[in-house]
């Protein structure tokens, strides 16, 4: 057994750091992202540049078009590392590339030429499109219908909390074809041209990370057949699988990355923070909170770590990315919140990025999966698979 990442990767690994450390955190005073609002053209086009040449572009896709083609640890370890600054999205995109979600890659040919290449090539973007106003953590409960009629589809419904909706040229929308399977067989994934007649967007819903999905609604609005993405009811098990990867790299890499640099600055403050006479690296209660930190911390990051090294071996990781989603979730939360005590008022200030964090951080614990819906997916499973006999 080997604990030790391989040394390219740790090459990789200090690659980034060293790209974050000098590109990107001196732009923290100067640009904070807010919202669904893009990077500044004039920090954008060097920075992408630059990312070109350490060959840090399209990080998430395949060699065959023209990506990076790297395993999910790898993504992990990178993504740990760009999430040490909050001069990126939340997401990492644009620096490294437009933003191509999984499920374009079970594109046919056809689909390919219209909808994967002109995302890769930055012309076209799609925003994914499954909850609904009552149909949240349980999707297989949506509402949206898709009935055939002759050479295309008739879509009724209503899509909430979509991200990216306002700018989208083409939505990923999940709907029921089949109501008696649902889950089972029964939910299919269509591109829906933005600009279909019946397509409404409805509402914002603005949120205290600063962004604002969409609320969209669909009325009667024809979707050619030809625009079902994989085979029809196999949408359940397409957005399974690319959700499966975001709990274990962005819900699970990115708060380590978080936790990381908010208890490095939480070591660096109690040095050079005198109260009483003496520094804060001192007392004993600001000890503990530096020694529960780096504990959780260490945890998480060899859980996320064996969960992407299990998923590129093939395995079933289904379970593991629960516990890597929820544990990483909720400690990089508490992390960012012991470094805010720790730096007193100006923790709370916007010239740190702590709150930013605290913020961000808050929204992980309920989108894409709650925290108290995957606990319970974990129990369910392991109590199925120990039945007394
Ligand atoms: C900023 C933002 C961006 C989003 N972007 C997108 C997007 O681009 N596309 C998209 O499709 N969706 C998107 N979502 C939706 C997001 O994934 C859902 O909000 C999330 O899945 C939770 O669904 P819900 O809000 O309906 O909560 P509900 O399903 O109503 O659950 C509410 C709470 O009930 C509890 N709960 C629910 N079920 C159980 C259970 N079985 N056991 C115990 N407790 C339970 C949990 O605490 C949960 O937080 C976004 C949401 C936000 C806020």
């Amino acid at each position: 057994m080997d604990f030790d990442l391989p040394e390219g990767l740790k090459m990789l690994k200090r690659t980034v750091r060293s790209f974050v450390d000098k590109e990107l955190i001196p732009l923290e005073r100067e640009y904070r992202p807010e919202g669904d609002e893009g990077m500044p053209e004039k920090h954008l086009k060097p920075l992408q540049e630059k990312a070109k040449a350490l060959g840090l572009w399209m990080l998430d896709v395949p060699q065959e078009y023209g990506g990076a083609g790297l395993d999910l640890l790898t993504r992990c370890v990178i993504s740990e590392e760009l999430s040490r600054t909050v001069a990126l999205p939340f997401r990492h995109i644009e620096v490294f590339g437009p933003e191509v979600r999984p499920v374009l890659f079970y594109c046919n040919e056809e689909q390919k030429e219209r909808f994967l290449f002109p995302v890769l090539r930055g012309e076209m973007r799609a925003c994914f499109a499954q909850t609904e106003p009552d149909a949240g953590s349980d999707p297989a409960a949506m509402r949206t219908m898709a009935i055939r009629d002759g050479d295309h589809f008739l879509l009724n419904g209503t899509k909430r909390f979509i991200t990216g909706a306002g700018r989208a040229d083409y939505a990923q929308v999940m709907a029921v074809t089949d109501p008696e399977k649902r889950a089972r067989g029964g939910i299919t994934c269509f591109m829906v041209d933005m600009k279909s007649p019946g397509v409404v967007l409805e509402r914002q819903w603005p949120t205290m990370m600063g962004d604002a999905p969409w609320q969209i609604v669909f009325e009667d609005v024809k979707v050619p057949a030809a625009n079902v993405i994989g085979k029809i009811g196999e949408g359940f098990s397409l957005a399974q699988k690319w959700i499966e990867e975001g709990r274990i790299r962005g819900h699970g890499a990115r708060p380590v990355g978080i936790a990381q640099r908010a208890l490095d600055m939480m070591i660096d403050y109690a040095h050079a923070r005198v109260t009483f006479g003496r520094p804060l690296a001192d007392r004993q209660a600001v000890q503990f909170m530096v020694a529960d930190s780096a504990m959780e911390l260490h945890a998480a990051r060899l859980m996320v770590y064996e969960c992407a090294w299990r998923h590129d071996r093939g395995e079933e990781v289904r379970n593991l990315a629960y516990m890597v989603k929820v544990t990483c979730a909720e400690m990089a939360g508490r992390v960012v919140d012991r470094s805010i005590q720790v730096h007193g008022g100006v923790g709370l200030t916007k010239d740190l990025p702590l709150e930013w964090w605290y913020r961000q951080l808050r929204s992980i614990r309920i989108t894409e999966g709650a925290t108290e819906v995957l606990r319970w997916r974990l129990a369910r499973n392991l109590m199925k698979a120990q039945r007394p006999s």
